[in-house]
């Protein structure tokens, strides 16, 4: 399925490519119709699952076709527990913004830090993301007006009621108006959350994505212990000695991916990288040449590799490793699916070792390392 058979127009669409989403996640696919209906909908989903991107397409979708009196009025407006949140969905409008058919403007507001600058900076504002203490303070100073909302979302309403948010959310629906349409997160439906849906929505659709469980029991791990300047010969030593036929290798940036490509093609190994630098059908004929034709490496970093799908993958190598430890175990858990096993391979230098460790910790597994300096890598 495509983000355009979503009902996602153009403007979108450039956006998309831009970010590299190959394609919608399940949330995206299920949740991104039902929103352009203008349905209410509950959503169960985790951080990572992509629901964000999943109400802020439809959401800007519709808000570019609308002409809107600039003024204090939000039109929409996004209830989240927390700044950093606010912070990061956020600029997922604002990836979103600039390709539309007319400018929207959005900002983030939360406690914390001064309250004048959000005043002063609410003139024209039409997507609002928030805080709830703040919001209150921001209406009760008169910078805002909530009376003509169009959209609510109210995300991680379960982390609201764990927060303590509870009271400052009654005080808020209390001062709303019937809002058109309202779109509600939670990874969790306990007895609060469906409380607050059955007061802040109507026939909601519900709309459930499971939590991807990454059993990396199956996986082998290995780490190795290389000096700098033989990153690249250990790993073609380890494509032909250990006889990998097929692999997916991370990297942490584009320029990586591409000169990473580049030795190995000079050492006559085919492969072939998918990162955001590409053009959307430069990464398809890619994954296919991967996926189908003889390409036995596929370098991608983080953001796609997310977004690609490959059945019965044996092999997966760390060339360098991920910022967060969740990514570590993403990358990982493409390989040992469905009961099979599976090796991921990390290549390590002295400067990422400490952070290493730290992935170890957070994995609650530990990984021997092994040495390499009486490796002959003359040739590679
Ligand atoms: P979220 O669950 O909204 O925090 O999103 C998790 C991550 O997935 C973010 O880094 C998004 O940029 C990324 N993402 C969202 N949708 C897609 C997609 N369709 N393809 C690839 N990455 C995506």
């Amino acid at each position: 399925m495509s983000f355009e058979s979503l009902g996602l127009s153009h403007n979108i669409i450039r956006s998309i490519n831009k970010l590299g989403y190959l394609k919608p996640f399940p949330i995206q696919e299920q949740a991104i119709p039902i929103i352009l209906q203008g349905k209410d909908l509950m959503g169960i989903a985790q951080t990572g699952s992509g629901k964000t991107a999943c109400f802020v397409m439809p959401i800007l979708e519709k808000l570019q076709n609308e002409e809107v009196k600039k003024d204090r009025n939000i039109q929409v407006l996004v209830l989240v527990p927390t700044r950093e949140l606010a912070i990061q969905i956020d600029e997922v409008f604002r990836s979103f913004t600039e390709n539309l058919k007319r400018e929207i403007r959005t900002m983030a507001v939360y406690g914390g830090v001064s309250i004048n600058p959000q005043m002063k900076g609410m003139f024209g504002v039409e997507v609002l993301i928030a805080t709830p203490g703040r919001l209150l303070d921001l209406i009760a100073n008169k910078a805002l007006s909530i009376s003509s909302i169009q959209h609510l979302v109210i995300d991680e309403a379960d982390k609201m009621f764990q927060l303590g948010f509870g009271e400052e959310m009654n005080q808020l629906f209390a001062q709303m108006p019937v809002v058109k349409q309202t779109t509600m997160f939670s990874a969790t439906l306990d007895d609060k959350v469906s409380e607050m849906r059955n007061r802040v929505t109507l026939n909601p659709v519900l709309v459930e994505i499971k939590k991807e469980e990454i059993e990396i029991e199956n996986i082998e791990q290995l780490a190795y212990h290389v000096a700098p300047e033989n990153k690249g010969p250990f790993l073609r030593y380890l494509i032909k000695e250990k006889n990998i036929k097929k692999a997916l290798i991370f990297v942490s940036s584009t320029k990586s991916a591409d000169s990473l490509v580049e030795k190995l093609k000079k050492n006559k190994i085919k492969a072939v990288a998918i990162h955001g630098q590409k053009s959307q059908g430069a990464r398809r004929n890619n994954l296919e040449e991967f996926k189908v034709n003889g390409a036995q490496i596929l370098v991608t970093t983080d953001l796609l590799g997310r977004g690609i799908h490959i059945d019965s993958l044996p092999c997966v190598i760390n060339y360098e490793l991920p910022r967060s430890p969740l990514d570590y175990i993403h990358r990982i858990g493409r390989t040992g699916r469905a009961n099979e096993t599976g090796t991921a391979i990390n290549i390590l230098t002295d400067d990422e070792l400490q952070h290493f460790r730290v992935i170890q910790r957070k994995m609650g597994k530990k990984i021997t390392l092994q040495r390499t300096e009486d490796i002959n890598l003359h040739g590679y």
